[in-house]
């Protein structure tokens, strides 16, 4: 298939136009009117095979999920997805995969309806980078950055089924990637936290997706806030298959594990109530899992200092993790980065 047979069978198959679109694909460059008054949210993942999934991934999950970790990052900064770019390297122009990762790209863009305006289409390894642009109201919005001394912590949803999924797949005893039940669901179809992100514009102090594990990705929070953080591992929230594990096994697949795109957040203690009330709201269990502390000599140790302002480029923050019986945790499992280890993980 041509290079151009295969942009058109993508956009026939995606939703491309939509409110602000004045020019989609078959341009030059697409040409974008943003709503008045709003600001625009921007960010772009990359999911590289043998890096991100395993070779012969199922290509509808891979359209679903190089989509939803896009959408969990503007879930992240409380903005509503409106378009996105799609950067496909593909080893060759095969219909049948193609229409599949469409469809699974599709289904998520149409319920949230976005509109995918562009991209580029190139051979090579399999490579699948999608550009997301989101819109924020003009003032407010979600950062790593905001949280408080004495502010509570907590996360959506349930940690650790996707990296136990990925486990049983490397092992060879996963489920098939049809099987949408299960921890596999977590792994091969995340749902990106859009209303939470939004409702939460009202009540958070500062926001992160859970993309490498939730010890790094509050580690962020804490060192772009100038505070350490505090986790009870007895309140993390666990599926049925989670919640079975020996409790260290469990603990380090939550609290390393990544690809898990829930949102963490902080708030102040007196918005407890309204948090759990817009969970029972969106039908999503919030969970408060600890709290944000001033940086002392003593927590400041593991991590390093914090920075005030932080610009969430440095190493995380420190995160102190108690066991039930108060004592201190430290996970066996280092958290995912580039360049340090092989193997798989999110973006
Ligand atoms: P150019 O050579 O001018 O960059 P291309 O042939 O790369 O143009 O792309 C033609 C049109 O198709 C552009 O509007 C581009 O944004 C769009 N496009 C290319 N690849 C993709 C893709 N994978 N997904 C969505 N749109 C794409
Ligand atoms: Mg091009």
């Amino acid at each position: 298939m041509p290079e151009f047979a295969l942009i058109e069978r993508l956009a026939r198959a995606i939703p491309s136009r939509g409110p602000g679109v004045d020019l989609g694909i078959g341009d030059d460059a697409a040409v974008l009117a943003p709503e008045p008054g709003k600001r625009l949210a921007i960010s772009s993942d990359t999911l590289n095979e043998g890096v991100h999934f395993l070779p012969g991934a199922d290509p509808e999950a891979l359209g679903h999920k190089a989509l939803a970790v896009n959408l969990s990052d503007l879930a992240a900064m409380g903005a509503e997805p409106r378009w996105a770019l799609l950067n496909l390297t593909l080893p060759e122009a095969d219909a049948d995969w193609l229409d599949a990762f469409a469809r699974g790209f599709a289904g998520l863009a149409t319920a949230h309806e976005l509109a995918l305006v562009g991209g580029d289409t190139t051979q090579g390894p399999l490579s699948l980078t999608v550009t997301v642009l989101g819109s924020l109201p003009a003032q407010g919005g979600l950062t790593r950055s905001g949280a408080g001394a004495g502010d509570r912590v907590f996360v959506s949803g349930t940690l650790g089924d996707a990296a136990y999924a990925l486990g049983r797949r490397q092992a060879g005893v996963g489920d098939s990637a049809a099987d949408l039940s299960g921890t596999d669901a977590a792994l091969d179809r995340p749902s990106p936290r859009l209303a939470l992100g939004q409702g939460l514009l009202r009540h958070a102090t500062a926001c992160i997706d859970v993309s490498d594990g939730l010890l790094a990705d509050l580690g962020h929070v804490a060192r772009a806030s100038g505070l350490s953080a505090e986790l009870e591992l007895a309140s993390l929230p666990g599926s049925e298959t989670l919640l079975a594990l020996p409790e260290t096994q469990r603990w380090d697949l939550q609290l390393c594990g990544g690809d898990d795109y829930e949102l963490c957040f902080t708030a102040p203690p007196e918005r407890r109530e309204a948090i759990l009330a817009l969970g029972e709201q969106l039908g999503l269990p919030l969970t408060e899992i600890g709290f944000m502390a001033a940086t002392d000599g003593a927590a400041s140790g593991a991590g390093g200092e914090a920075t005030p302002a932080g610009h969430g480029l440095e190493p995380g923050g420190n995160v102190r993790c108690r066991r039930p019986d108060g004592s201190d945790y430290t996970p066996a499992r280092p958290a995912w980065e580039h360049f340090s280890r092989p193997g798989l993980s999110g973006p």
